[in-house]
Order: structure tokens, then C-alpha cells, then sequence
């Protein structure tokens, strides 16, 4: 079989140089049209290469495309193609451990590749379960299904421009998916307010964006460095890999950490009902003490964040604080989340958490009027309001690690630094 193919190999090989001498003894004849022919003629005798699709060889096949429609079914839609019910039976049993026909999804791709005969038989069916995977069956013979995966290409893109209305407008303006203001908002979120950018801020963007069959988009992979010009100042970000966690993590140029070590509330989403106060009516026991900490109402089963890298050092029940979870993050800072509705899977006490992991969900277990988080925040062992606190910076690089750091990030910051601002179309639009 090796030997075989080596052949095959060889004769291959030696056809794209023949190919490749014709081609260029043709290139002196001024006639297009004879180089062509000769090609065609060559690609006859001498296949050079074989189309394949969905990892098949295409030869002798041809390809029909269509979605599933609302209502069919695999046995409806094999029946058009002259499969008979009982071939469907066993191709259905076949393919059984791979994926079960029931889960079609209306709207996904199908293909079905059919031989170049008379009767133009359906030799393979195709379903495309997402962009990257699909599910082939062999429809004839020796019936048999697999799983496939394309294969995804990852291209570096860069992108620089002045911001009109909003990044996201900008950034789409150039071609580049949404998804890249949103990842940007996330590695800007402590230093730069995205509802503050204003027209005329800039941005440079080295990333990366995701490839299928080299030239189908499937999603943006990871910024590699950045730089947003807001009111006339540089904000860099460098990605680096933490070695602790595995996570990529960001730093400017100084090698300081774009986060900080707090998150600003244990919610995403949520509004804040109750601060914290020396002073409060309290709603259940209808007097007035003090309220130590920050309810943030949202509704029940919303995911709460723990605000920083810690330890978890209780999680109990009581009758005033419902289920509750308390972190340690240092000598200084320790933090509590109270009246969840129920703990996040496998939060346990002596586990370290990380700077937004869920720790569990909103509810209004112990004393409580409706579902809120009670946010508590100690520095010293003092409880203090977390709003009026200047809290402090996440670690910086390690020394250990700078020099690998700033080996990385000079080359970044030079190529991010000569990217050329374009103006966006708007401004083009409005100028004329
Ligand atoms: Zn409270």
C-alpha cells in the first residue's frame, strides 16, 4: 500500500513539473487560449489533483447543497433522492452512535454528493451540525457514518482607526466582527470606560480571526496587543500567557496589569438597591440599624462573581444570611456574597477561586425581601463601603518573568505604534 502511494506521489510530482515546463515554453507562445486547452488536455490523461469535499474524493461525484426545510426528516428527504425506506432503516441504525437523525435542526446545511451515472445515485449525505463540524453518511453499499471537523485556519489581522460614533460602529465599518469591541471592552474594563469613548479616540488592534477552507469566518480568536487612544492618551494592552492559571492576561507596556483587583460588583448585570450605610430602615425587621453592605437586585439564579482571586473560607447557612459564601483574598481583603438561592457547583471551602468565577446564584434565602446579593467587603477586618474605596492594582508582571515579557511586547508595540490610522467611510461620506 506505502509503496503505492509513493508511487502515486512521484507520478504527481513529476506531472506538476512537466506541467510547470509546458506551462512556461507556453508562456512565450502569445495565444491564452492553447495554454488552456493543453492543460485540459493534460488534466485528462494525467490527473494532478482530485477535488475533495468533506475529506471525500470528488471524482465521479458532483455536490447539491440545500437546508433542512421546517418538517422533514432524514427519511423524507432521502425518499426524494430514491433511497428506499428500508435502506433508510439501516443507514439510521448505522449511524446511530455517531449522531442521532432526530437532532437535524431546521435551517443547518445539508449536501448530498451523487454519482456522475445515468441514474445519478446519492452516494453520500452530508449534515453540517456548525460551521467547523458535519456528520457524513454513505448511503449505499457498505453503509457507515462519520464525524468530520474541518480544519480551522487562524490568520493575524491588524486593524487601526478613528472612532465616529462607537468602536463597534467603527470596527464593523472595516470589516471586523463585533465580537472584537466586546473582547476590547473586556480587557479595557478597568481603565477605560467604553460609555466615555468619544469621537476622535483611536485604536490599533493586532489579533487573530478564525478560517474555515481558508476563506469562510467563523469567529475572532485572541487579541494579541492593542492600543486605544482615549482624550489623547495611550492605553496599551499586551497579552502574555499566566503560567499559574493558563489564562492569557493583560499588561501595558510597564508591565503593569490592566485589571484591577477588584471587579466593581459581584453582578454583570443587576442594579444596586441598597447601599452601604451607617444608617437604614431595615425592610424586614423595621428598624433602623446599620447596613454594612451593598444589595444588588437581580433577578434569582443570576450568576454571582466573585470580585477577586481568593480563597473560599465559609460557605454556610444562616438564618439571617441565607447561603453564603465568604473569600479571602489577602492579609487585607476579605469578601462575602449572602441570600444566594444556591452555591455554584464545586465551591467548597479551602478552594481558591479566580477574579470572576461564579460562586453561585442570586436568591432570597435568610432575611431577605426579594432576590438581591448582599455584597460585604472587610479591609483589615473593618467592613467598609467597597464604593468609596480606592482599591488597589492587580500583581503586576513577575520580576521572573519580565525580560521574557518585554522581549514579547517591544516588537508589539513597535508594529502596533506604526499601524496607519484610516479614517472610517462616515468621515469620507461627510467630508464630501
Ligand atoms: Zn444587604
Amino acid at each position: 500500500m506505502k509503496w503505492k502511494k509513493k508511487t502515486i506521489r512521484f507520478a504527481i510530482l513529476a506531472g506538476l513539473v512537466t506541467i510547470t515546463a509546458i506551462v512556461i515554453s507556453i508562456q512565450l507562445v502569445p495565444e491564452r487560449v492553447e495554454v488552456e486547452e493543453n492543460l485540459n488536455e493534460l488534466a485528462v490523461t494525467e490527473p494532478i489533483e482530485t477535488p475533495t469535499l468533506y475529506g471525500i474524493d470528488m471524482t465521479g461525484l458532483t455536490v447539491e447543497k440545500n437546508t433542512i426545510k421546517s418538517g422533514e426528516t432524514f427519511g423524507l428527504i432521502l425518499d426524494r433522492y430514491g433511497i428506499p425506506s428500508l435502506a433508510v432503516h439501516k443507514i439510521v441504525t448505522a449511524s446511530d452512535s455517531v449522531f442521532d437523525v432526530r437532532r437535524f435542526q431546521v435551517d443547518k446545511s445539508y449536501a448530498v454528493l451523487r454519482r456522475n451515472d445515468s441514474a445519478a445515485t446519492a452516494e453520500y449525505f452530508i449534515y453540517e451540525k456548525s460551521l467547523t463540524d458535519y456528520v457524513v453518511f454513505h448511503l449505499q453499499d457498505s453503509i457507515w457514518a462519520k464525524a468530520g471537523v474541518r480544519e480551522v485556519t487562524v490568520k493575524r489581522r491588524e486593524v487601526a482607526g478613528v472612532i465616529e460614533g462607537s468602536l463597534y460602529v467603527s470596527l464593523q465599518e472595516q470589516d471586523v466582527s463585533p465580537v472584537l469591541a466586546v473582547r476590547l471592552s473586556e480587557i479595557y474594563a478597568w481603565t477605560i470606560d467604553f460609555f466615555r469613548i468619544q469621537a476622535g479616540d483611536t485604536y490599533r488592534v493586532i489579533f487573530e480571526e478564525e478560517y474555515i477552507d481558508d476563506s469562510i469566518f467563523v469567529g475572532t480568536g485572541k487579541i494579541i496587543a492593542a492600543n486605544l487612544n482615549h482624550m489623547g492618551d495611550d492605553e496599551y494592552a499586551f497579552g502574555f500567557l499566566d503560567s499559574t492559571y493558563g489564562t492569557y492576561e493583560y499588561y501595558d507596556e510597564t508591565g503593569e496589569s490592566l485589571r484591577k483587583a477588584f471587579l466593581r460588583a459581584p453582578l454583570q448585570f443587576g442594579r444596586i438597591s441598597s447601599r452601604y450605610t451607617q444608617r437604614r430602615f431595615h425592610p424586614v425587621q423595621k428598624r433602623w440599624k446599620a447596613h454594612l453592605g451593598t444589595d444588588y437586585a437581580a433577578p434569582t439564579g443570576t450568576p454571582i462573581l466573585a470580585t477577586a482571586d481568593g480563597r473560599v473560607i465559609r460557605r454556610a447557612y444562616t438564618s439571617a444570611n441565607g447561603n453564603y459564601v465568604k473569600i479571602e483574598h489577602n492579609s487585607v481583603y476579605t469578601t462575602q456574597y449572602l441570600h444566594m438561592s444556591r452555591f455554584a457547583k464545586g465551591v467548597n471551602v479551602g478552594d481558591r477561586v479566580r477574579q470572576g468565577d461564579v460562586i453561585g446564584y442570586v436568591g432570597s434565602t435568610g432575611l431577605a425581601t426579594g432576590p438581591h446579593v448582599c455584597y460585604r467587603f472587610w479591609k483589615n477586618g473593618q467592613q467598609v463601603d467597597p464604593l468609596r474605596e480606592k482599591l488597589p492594582d492587580a500583581e503586576p508582571i513577575a520580576e521572573s518573568i519580565r525580560p521574557h515579557f518585554m522581549a514579547i511586547m517591544e516588537p508589539l508595540k513597535e508594529e502596533l505604534d506604526a499601524l496607519t490610522i484610516l479614517k472610517t467611510r462616515n468621515r469620507e461620506v461627510a467630508s464630501r
